[in-house]
């Protein structure tokens, strides 16, 4: 049975309003529980704004222009009226919206809409191309926009622009579908293993109504469909990590980027870390797979790093990022050849190797690679004391390597986790925190004096709270940006501006602005103190605080929000902080 959009259309409305996360998965479940086995995955895409999941690199997405001539044809305004509508309202949906209830009856022809058609509409349109496509976006939009009612021509008009943003993150649709399909929130453990085997939550989702729990248990990998990569704790001291782990391996950390490699006889395709498809990008990958990877079916991880041949350095990150391009390709892979340090292997011929120890993978991936020009094996020592692994750490710092990443030898690959199998142990400053923290922009202010020209004097950052699926706020940041990114920023928070609390935001103070919790960016400070005045690891009294924050670097476009550092990390950080502390103490 068709899913009405009216009803999908004010389940958006719901979610908008709602300051709550509670609230927010019982909307959602209440929108699932109408849902069925042919419909669901359609509901789950059109939540995040999306007709497809990231790794198929189908992207819905139409320019404002288009948008309005598409409300301009729909509803027989001039486009000079729609324009000024949208300087009046700020929204394209509000503007669609507002000449939509305008309009006369519906015809004796429209059709009420239904999930199906909106999604069957968006999906052409996103994969749209080539000459002519540009009409036939309009057209598939205006058909819409035809048959819409008014709040239904609202969230037709945000969806394909991106301005959903309704903030429901991966594990709020995971905890929702498990409520709504077995009454038990607890069963989104299981169908967030399922989610980590093939980063698809539509595709989840349609399991779970077509085979029922069983299905979701039974869950396997599929070559061509990227695993959720599996992350690495931090630790502050060799001694911290021989404690924990004994004796392990240590393999050198490349400052580059991950690719997540899956092979099908001739066929190759490339991932990220957030899992998009960057096969097209790094052809010298695709050839040094085909020529040095010996099996038929594969999934393999390394990090892929700029290569200087006539030297035999490494480039900085600034230069191999460079390599993350749509055009120009074939000059980039000439001039900066990507090398690729292979560190794991998931797969093999048919067989799911994440359950096996680290110790058997790395032996199977070993046997597999004919190291060589472009695909190699990442260095490691195996070390059973401090002393061992503090040498290969400084021989790796002193190489320009960003430092190590420890692995414990019996632990198996933990999908989309960061668990204490893998810690990493980074160069570190004194007097610093020795790491950074990837934070998340949650609000700003509007600034005073000299900053009063930029509207922007500083932001609200907060850090992700795993267990709650909660952004956290942990401290309100003013230094380190140029006055160039003060306008940049306010420009890009603007347009993901919030009239209320995001929901899934938990805070005691309030910026002059709310943002939707999107973009993530790297801040430095002296060190972790606890606060009554943020809610990061809240303990009743107090929770933790950045002591001096400024930001480093800009706005992260390889991490979404709900891959900033956790409140259990910033944890972990107050305590060996307070464990190099006392050991300082100690030596004088
Ligand atoms: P971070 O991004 O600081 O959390 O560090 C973890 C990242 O280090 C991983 O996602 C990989 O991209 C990268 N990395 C570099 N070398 C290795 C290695 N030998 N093993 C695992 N991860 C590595």
């Amino acid at each position: 049975m068709a899913y009405p959009f009216e009803r999908l259309a004010s389940g958006f409305r719901q979610l908008e309003a709602t300051s709550s996360r509670l609230e927010m998965i019982n909307i959602l479940a209440k929108i699932f529980s109408e849902a069925t086995a042919e419909n669901v995955h359609m509901i789950v895409y059109l939540l995040q704004g999306r007709v497809a999941a990231p790794y198929t690199g189908i992207e819905l997405g139409i320019g404002e222009k288009l948008a309005m001539r598409a409300i301009s044809q729909a509803y027989g305004a001039d486009l000079s009226e729609v324009e000024a509508l949208y300087k009046e309202l700020g929204d394209l949906g509000l503007v669609a919206e507002r000449l939509c209830s305008g309009k006369k009856q519906m015809t004796l022809f429209s059709q009420p809409l239904t999930v199906e058609r909106v999604y069957n509409n968006f999906y052409r349109i996103a994969t749209a191309s080539g000459s002519g496509s540009q009409d036939l976006k309009l057209r598939l939009l205006v058909d819409l926009l035809n048959d819409a009612k008014p709040l239904e021509a609202r969230y037709i008009v945000r969806i394909p622009l991106g301005k959903l943003r309704l903030g429901v993150g991966d594990a709020t649709i995971l905890e929702a579908l498990a409520l709504a399909k077995t009454g038990n929130r607890d069963f989104r453990e299981k169908l967030e293993r399922a989610y980590n085997l093939c980063s698809d939550l539509g595709y989840v989702a349609r399991r779970l109504f077509e085979g029922g729990p069983e299905a979701i248990e039974n869950f396997k990998i599929v070559v061509g469909i990227p695993i959720r990569p599996a992350l690495a704790q931090r630790a502050q001291s060799a001694e911290e990590i021989i404690a924990r782990l004994g004796t392990c391996a240590a393999e050198a950390k490349y400052d580059g980027f991950r690719c997540q490699i899956h092979k099908k006889g001739n066929k190759v395709w490339i991932f990220s870390r957030r899992l998009e498809n960057m096969t097209d990008m790094f052809p010298e990958l695709i050839e040094g797979t085909l020529k040095q990877f010996d099996a038929e079916e594969a999934i393999f991880e390394g990090e892929a790093i700029a290569y200087n041949e006539e030297t035999g350095e490494f480039y900085p990150f600034q230069v191999t990022i460079q390599r993350k391009r749509k055009y120009g390709i074939k000059e980039a892979s000439e001039e900066y050849p990507l090398r690729l340090f292979a560190f794991d292997i998931m797969y093999l011929n048919g067989e799911d190797l994440t359950g096996k120890p680290y110790e058997e993978r790395r032996k199977i991936l070993e046997d597999r690679i004919k190291r060589g020009d472009v695909l190699d094996l990442s260095e490691r020592v195996i070390v059973s004391t401090a002393k061992e692994l503090e040498d290969f750490f400084e021989s790796c710092v002193e190489r320009g390597l960003e430092g190590i990443v420890a692995k414990d030898l019996k632990a198996p690959y933990i999908a989309g986790a960061r668990k204490w199998a893998w810690i990493k142990l980074k160069r570190s400053y004194r007097g610093e925190l020795s790491d950074t923290l990837d934070v998340v922009i949650v609000g700003y202010y509007k600034g005073r004096g000299k900053r009063s020209q930029f509207g922007l004097g500083g932001i609200l950052v907060a850090v992700y709270d795993k267990k709650e699926d909660l952004f956290k706020t942990i401290a309100k940041v003013g230094s380190g940006f140029t006055e160039e990114q003060l306008r940049e920023m306010k420009k890009l928070l603007d347009e993901i501006a919030l009239p209320h609390k995001p929901a899934r935001v938990v805070s005691k103070i309030e910026p002059d602005v709310w943002v939707e919790p999107k973009y993530v960016i790297t801040v430095a400070a002296d060190e972790i103190t606890r606060s009554p005045n943020h809610t990061a690891g809240w303990d009743g009294e107090r929770g933790y605080a950045l002591r001096f924050p400024r930001i480093v670097g800009w706005i992260r476009s390889d991490k979404g929000p709900e891959d900033a550092t956790t409140v259990d990390e910033v944890i972990e950080m107050y305590k060996s902080q307070k464990r190099v502390e006392v050991r300082e103490g100690e030596e004088q």
